[in-house]
């Protein structure tokens, strides 16, 4: 229908037919009734396309999910009730016990304790790599049992850019999909599949719903991975299910198989569902993504190049300066810009940090990041803070690193708050 992203996020998903309502309308209803039993069994069956319980599928989730998957260019996509529960779901759904797979280490802290403490439990390994690693030297982490590899567009908190070709090319080598978490970035700004990319992951909370309103979560299925020409590598997608009348899932559902299997499978056992009227919520959000990403950016680079000349400020990391090591990367995979959370330090490590933090009028101290009002946060006071400066180095967290979301207010009144903030420190 529509071909850019920005004209997508806003005709994509739900379209009315005559007389309908303009906005999606929230089906705020946990079950659907049907006239006859066979009517229903069909759906069980998964032989006919239908609604029957909100935890497994709803049609307000529903339109929502084909616009971002229309976003991202796939075949489709699930809603899932936050980024987590999105991450967990994307793994799981490849791998299971005994199984290994790789994920970069700078990635969002939360994932990094999913993949490397919480599914360790469920008896599936993760190896945690240095994402600036050589080929080859990624090549030898992987093990027979390696089955997908993961990776963030832009990292939370370090904002390093994620070489996304480079990794597809290796992982496809080893016949593995490759999942990449597109949360900074957004489709705005970077469409993973367009290099090489098998399945995207998203924080809905973040830029996506955007007025920090409502947690959610979604994953999007390019439909490219060929699961059957690795069939030994991917029982659950290629072998029958017995929890589901034998049903193989990439055979009978060809591109929409991983997609199916994570709705029949996953969201029937384990139930992570977004709620209705927060997938309307965060429809609303998607409809002014591309103009506030626009902002969040240009914004952004204007507080980068400020920070960038104060004498109190220590460094500072903005992939869209032309001489972070990023910038590389940036200018190949986020033309258009990165985002609008940039990392910096002031002089005089903790202590200072939390000076400089307190004095802020406007810019507030939140544990969030990528909304509409500007933001910050200081890792080793807050999420952190129980970790010594020694342990924060270990986690790939620098004592002193403050991570800023700039948002879309004028960029003169951040400036302004930041530097009367510096100058009383
Ligand atoms: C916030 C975040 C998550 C986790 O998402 P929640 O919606 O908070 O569960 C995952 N990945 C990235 C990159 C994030 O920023």
């Amino acid at each position: 229908m529509s071909t850019s992203v920005e004209t997508k996020c806003i005709h994509e998903g739900w379209v009315p037919k005559n007389g309908e309502p303009r906005e999606v309308p929230i089906y705020q209803s946990t079950t659907f009734k049907y006239d006859t039993s066979e009517d229903m069994g069909k759906l069980f069956d998964l032989e006919a396309n239908g609604y029957f319980y909100t935890r497994l599928q709803n049609p307000t989730n529903d339109y929502v999910a084909a616009k971002i998957s229309a976003m991202e260019g796939g075949v489709g996509a699930m809603l899932t009730s936050s980024g987590q529960a999105a991450n967990f779901y994307a793994i799981f759904n490849i791998c299971e016990t005994g199984d290994h797979f790789l994920a970069s280490s700078s990635i969002y802290g939360g994932t990094f304790n999913l993949f490397g403490v919480t599914m360790k439990k469920m008896g599936i390994e993760c190896t945690f790599y240095d994402q600036n690693m050589s080929e080859e030297e990624i090549d030898k982490l992987f093990k027979p049992n390696t089955k997908v590899v993961f990776g963030e567009t832009i990292t939370n908190p370090t904002v390093n850019v994620y070489d996304i070709e480079k990794f597809a090319k290796i992982a496809h080598n080893h016949g593995v999909p490759l999942v990449i978490d597109n949360t900074f970035a957004t489709p705005i700004n970077c469409r993973p599949f367009e290099w090489g990319a098998d399945i995207v992951t998203h924080s809905t909370t973040k830029y996506m719903d955007g007025h920090g309103t409502g947690v959610g979560g979604c994953i999007v299925d390019s439909g490219n991975f060929d699961w059957l020409a690795q069939a030994e590598k991917f029982p659950g997608l290629t072998a029958p299910d017995e929890s589901y009348h034998g049903i193989t899932y990439a055979e009978k559902f060809g591109k929409m198989g991983y997609i199916m299997k994570a709705t029949a499978q996953l969201m029937r056992d384990f139930g992570s569902i977004q709620s209705p009227q927060n997938a309307f919520y965060l429809n609303l959000g998607l409809e002014s993504l591309a103009v506030r990403v626009e902002r969040h950016c240009s914004n952004a680079k204007k507080v980068a190049e400020y920070l960038k000349k104060q004498d109190k400020v220590a460094w500072i990391h903005y992939s869209d300066l032309e001489d972070d090591e990023y910038h590389d990367l940036a200018k190949k995979y986020l033309p258009k810009g990165s985002c609008g959370v940039l990392a910096f330090a002031v002089k005089g490590g903790r202590q200072k940090s939390i000076e400089f933090m307190d004095h802020l009028k406007l810019i507030s101290i939140v544990t969030h990041v990528a909304d509409a009002k500007t933001c910050l946060l200081h890792p080793a006071s807050h999420t952190h803070r129980q970790m010594s400066d020694e342990q924060l180095l270990e986690a790939g967290v620098a004592p002193d690193l403050i991570r800023l979301s700039v948002g879309i207010e004028a960029a003169e009144d951040i400036i302004a708050d930041i530097e009367q903030a510096l100058a009383q420190i």
